[in-house]
Order: C-alpha cells, then sequence, then structure tokens
C-alpha cells in the first residue's frame, strides 16, 4: 500500500528491530511509548482498520501473537492492556494493536 508507514516498516524500507516475526505478524516498540512496555502488534497484511478484518487464519494469529508478548514481556501479572484505535481516531490507517504494560 503506497505511503503506509507500516507497510514500509514490512518492506524493511525503514529499518526497524522487531521484537517478533513470522509470516503474518510484526512487533515492534511504539515510537512514543505510553508505558515501560508499549508494542505494536502489526498484520503483515495490510488491513486497514479492525472493522476491515476479516481473515480468520490471521485474526487467529493475533490473538495467539498477543498471547505470546504478554508473556515474553512478563505482564501476566502486572497487568496489561491492549487496544485497537479505529473509527478515524487511528492515527496509522494499517491495523495495529497496542499492548501496553505494566499497569500496576
Ligand atoms: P493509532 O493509529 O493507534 O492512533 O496510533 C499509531 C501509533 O503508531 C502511535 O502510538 C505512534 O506513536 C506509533 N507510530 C507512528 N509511526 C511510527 C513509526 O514510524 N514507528 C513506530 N515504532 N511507531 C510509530
Ligand atoms: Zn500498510
Amino acid at each position: 500500500m503506497n505511503n503506509c508507514i507500516f507497510c514500509k516498516i514490512r518492506d524493511g524500507k525503514i529499518p526497524k528491530d522487531f521484537t517478533y516475526e513470522d509470516d503474518y505478524v510484526m512487533v515492534f516498540p511504539d515510537i512514543k511509548p505510553l508505558k515501560p512496555v508499549h508494542l505494536l502488534i502489526v498484520p503483515k497484511k495490510h488491513v486497514t482498520e479492525f472493522l476491515e478484518l476479516s481473515d480468520d487464519l490471521l485474526t487467529v494469529k493475533l490473538r495467539e501473537i498477543i498471547k505470546k508478548m504478554i508473556k515474553q514481556e512478563g505482564l501476566s501479572n502486572r497487568g496489561y492492556r491492549f487496544s485497537i484505535n479505529g473509527g478515524g481516531y487511528q492515527l496509522v490507517n494499517h491495523l495495529h494493536i497496542h499492548l501496553l504494560g505494566p499497569m500496576s
């Protein structure tokens, strides 16, 4: 997708250290973290926003990566939040899940 910052990150046009990566999903720290852990969990496929997410396999992958990152980042017992902005409230029009913590 032209001019999409997360597609550029996926394609290596903007260098980024990935916290996690597989064929479907990439994970990297938010550039402006709101908590000590603030990751963006991003499908590699350009899905514009949550309302456009229809791929069942990708949905399951995202769920599993959210769980994996919660555990990997040591948030299982310290409080976490994940969230998706949409409906025009989002800044980046490429679906991404914010994972934040610890909350306590
Ligand atoms: P949202 O679209 O959910 O409102 O937020 C987009 C998020 O992406 C923001 O928290 C912003 O800090 C983050 N962000 C925007 N551009 C970049 C970037 O180039 N690299 C990284 N790591 N995060 C970004
Ligand atoms: Zn994109």
